[in-house]
């Protein structure tokens, strides 16, 4: 068997952040086009330099902000509204990415959305009436040229045409189906040009095909294909990820690809499906491209056994999916001792991986690649805590359900909080100034005393109640002024997990984030908020709402652990937050958030797997959490989306006594569908956009409320903002939640019985 090694893509963004900086530097106008340039030129020749080793490199793989919105400008499909800007291609492709104010016009940005089950977000290519589709850029070709004058053959990589197409916004008339032809026609011009290059290979990812297809999905696909493939003079990849093509392996097998990259890590079914696939070569995503641990060779080379029994030939190993989902290198991790940083492979330490298991299939398991792998997956981690684990083994049916039931509850808190009609309240943060986050850094560098950042707090605390007071609000929150992050924050008072220093994953465009790690067990290390809740119920007469992230949540912001199920991590999350709301409760604050901000993002990718392998732990690890809280403590949550249609049940299923989210573009349908499903849970839809600047007027959000009215109960309705306020400005905060309160004062006035 012939084996060879591949790379879907690699992190673009650099091992210290160095195009981020630069991207920075260029849009405050501190360096030139040309010196951004010249430095994304160095990063992709370092990056394809440590790929030397890998026998398919790609090249494209790069972008100034998102590998989709460079397909679609590739191809013409950018609104007119940025091209009437006139600004130079560059900065074109910026306005589209990020918005453009300046001399040339007003424009906003594309739309921006989470790419599959990641946490990284893609910009929502949008196509209006009357757009040509040609190709019209030669990003692709230069990078290839850049690559090959640099003595590296590289495999080009773009976005292909049926995720192009389905992720796509058509703004006006047209349909996909309406510019296929002429698509496939433009890929086709690119295949063309590569051939002319010299390239080998061109590599067409098409994530959307581990989603559930429609036969008109298939249909497009197959269309498209078609015409792309027929005289083709380069071989093509076909190259999937996040899952298995379980709907369209025959399909696939029948179109004229050369090759076709299945991911095994991710695919349930992806050995099922190769039976069906003959005379392509496989490309086997077997090095997990989204989690940060080393590869475990022996189980590798038995998925690898499983592949040869289907018939394949020659096979190429591969990363499942761009590596742009993993931090760079473990080489910056100056605090983590050897034994931790041993068990990590971040981008560069995956690339040895696939260099090795190469190695080993070639040369035999005799090699010390493979004895030391066996060696680290034999040795305990030393993360166990049995007490942990018994808790978790204790768990009884019981403890997942929250007595009274919910009606009950709502009777008993109705008497006991005596709140006004449509109670207001707020999400949980309030504007982290310069002075808050200058606090808090000091007292991380030990600047500052103990006493002296706790001090700081209070102060702030008393302020933001006094605030609060002052507004009117009904339910009030401290102003979560000691947290940096919402899931780094308990992350640090958990036992069980590590931070890294330069472990950042991009997110969207030039923002990054640091996701901690779960090492091992978790439990509490002792009372992580009720100290601050505490403090600041002393202050009012009023609730003061306790504040919390979810165990969904922590776990689905942070690197999972591999050597366990997600379940049995989020239900040691879950034992460890109960612990906090029933201390909450002993000391007297009777409303508790558990914010769910990221419930929905890791639903898989395939509705025929949501309650088998998601819902069925997640909802009730946030039963979990709760269950133990007595019937006069009210429970909130708070999702920083509205996407509810598809799982509204299990939304109500967590049994909370009330949920906010975001809602507020007015999504009346949403509202329709809480009514069509006799939503139980009483409901907070945000009644304006906190992500923007804006004040909104007391009409706009009666406006709202009323909408809101006309389909909810008005027993059930709460006011509030969709989201924490804490990356807002103090001025706008204090107007809009101003009117917020106005608006629902003249609501309840409408609606008194
Ligand atoms: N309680 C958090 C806050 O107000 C919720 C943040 C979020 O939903 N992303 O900031
Ligand atoms: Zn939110």
């Amino acid at each position: 068997m012939n084996i060879k090694t591949s790379v879907i893509g690699f992190p673009r963004i650099g091992a210290l952040r160095e195009l981020k900086f630069a991207e920075e530097k260029y849009f405050r106008g501190e360096i030139t086009a040309d010196e951004l340039k010249s430095l994304a030129k160095e990063l992709r020749i370092k990056h394809w330099k440590l790929q030397k080793n890998i026998d398919f490199i790609p090249s494209n793989d790069f972008s100034f902000y998102d590998n989709l919105l460079d397909a679609a400008a590739l191809f013409g499909i950018v609104p007119a509204r940025y091209k009437q800007l006139e600004l130079p291609v560059l900065d074109t492709y910026f306005a589209t990415a990020r918005g453009y104010q300046g001399e040339k016009g007003d424009v906003k940005a594309l739309a921006m959305k989470k790419w599959f089950n990641t946490n990284y977000h893609y910009i929502v290519p949008e196509f209006e009436d009357g757009t040509k589709v040609e190709l019209c850029g030669t990003k692709p070709f230069d990078e290839f040229i850049e690559a090959k004058e640099a003595g590296i053959n590289t495999v080009p990589t773009l976005i292909g045409p049926f995720t192009l197409l389905k992720l796509t916004r058509f703004t006006g008339s047209t349909t996909a189906d309406d510019i296929k032809n002429e698509l496939a026609a433009a890929y086709k011009a690119v295949l063309a040009e590569f051939s002319v290059l010299g390239a080998e290979w061109v590599s067409l990812a098409e994530p959307c095909l581990v989603k559930d297809l429609e036969s008109s999905d298939i249909a497009l696909f197959k269309d498209v294909y078609r015409t792309l493939l027929a005289d083709k003079k380069v071989k093509v990849l076909l190259q999937t990820y996040f899952g298995d093509i379980r709907d369209c392996a025959e399909d696939v097998n029948e179109l004229a690809f050369d090759g076709i990259g299945i991911d095994f890590t991710e695919g349930a079914k992806s050995l099922e499906i190769l039976k069906k696939i003959s005379g392509k070569l496989i490309f086997a995503g077997l090095v997990n491209g989204r989690n940060i641990w080393r590869n475990n060779y022996e189980k590798t080379l038995e998925t690898i056994e499983e592949i040869k029994k289907t018939g394949a030939k020659d096979l190429v190993i591969s990363t499942s999916c761009s590596l742009l989902h993993v931090p760079f290198t473990t080489k910056n991790e100056t605090k983590l001792s050897g034994d931790i940083l041993k068990h990590f492979a971040f981008a560069e330490e995956k690339l040895t991986e696939l260099a090795e298991l190469k190695t080993i299939l070639t040369s035999g398991k005799d090699c010390p690649a493979f004895l030391q792998n066996k060696a680290l997956f034999a040795e305990s981690r030393n993360c166990a805590d049995e007490a942990v684990q018994k808790r978790v083994a204790d768990i009884t049916e019981d403890m997942f359900t929250r007595l009274p039931a919910f009606e009950e509850r709502e009777k008993v808190q109705k008497e006991k909080f005596g709140l006004p009609l449509f109670p207001t309240t707020t999400i949980g943060s309030f504007p982290q100034t310069s002075e808050v986050k200058k606090n808090r850094s000091q007292y991380k560098k030990g600047e500052i005393s103990a006493d002296e950042y706790i001090e700081f707090n209070k102060r702030k605390i008393k302020e933001c109640v006094e605030l609060q007071e002052k507004l009117g609000l009904d339910v009030l929150v401290h102003g979560e002024y000691e947290r940096n992050d919402m899931v780094e924050y308990f992350g640090e008072n958990l036992n069980g997990y590590l931070f890294t220093e330069k472990a950042w994953v991009q997110s969207y465009g030039t923002r990054c984030v640091k996701p901690p790690v779960v090492w091992g067990d978790i439990s509490r290390k002792a009372p992580i908020t009720v100290e601050w809740a505490k403090y600041a119920a002393s202050l009012t007469q009023k609730p003061v709402k306790g504040m919390l992230t979810g165990p969904v949540t922590i776990l689905n912001w942070s690197f999972p652990r591999e050597d366990i199920s997600l379940k049995e991590s989020a239900l040691q999350i879950a034992l460890a937050i109960r612990d906090e709301v029933l201390d909450l409760e002993k000391s007297g604050i009777k409303i508790i958030q558990i914010d769910e901000a990221a419930l929905r993002e890791k639903l898989p990718l395939r509705k025929a797997d949501w309650n088998s392998g998601y819902l069925d732990w997640a909802i009730p690890a946030f039963r979990l959490v709760h269950s133990g809280a007595a019937a006069d403590t009210q429970i909130h949550t708070h999702m920083c989306y509205s996407e509810f249609k598809d799982i509204i049940k299990a939304i109500d299923d967590m049994d909370a006594d009330v949920i906010t989210f975001e809602a507020s573009r007015s999504d009346l349908q949403l509202l329709d569908t809480l009514k069509e499903n006799d939503f139980k849970t009483e409901v907070g839809p945000g009644v304006y956009d906190i992500h923007s600047p804006r004040v909104p007027s007391v009409e706009e959000i009666e406006n709202a409320l009323r909408k809101m009215l006309s389909k909810l109960d008005k027993q059930k309705l709460w006011v509030n903002p969709d989201c924490g306020l804490k990356t807002r400005g103090t001025e706008e905060t204090v107007k809009s939640l101003e009117n917020m309160v106005k608006a629902a004062k003249n609501i309840r006035k409408e609606n008194r019985i």
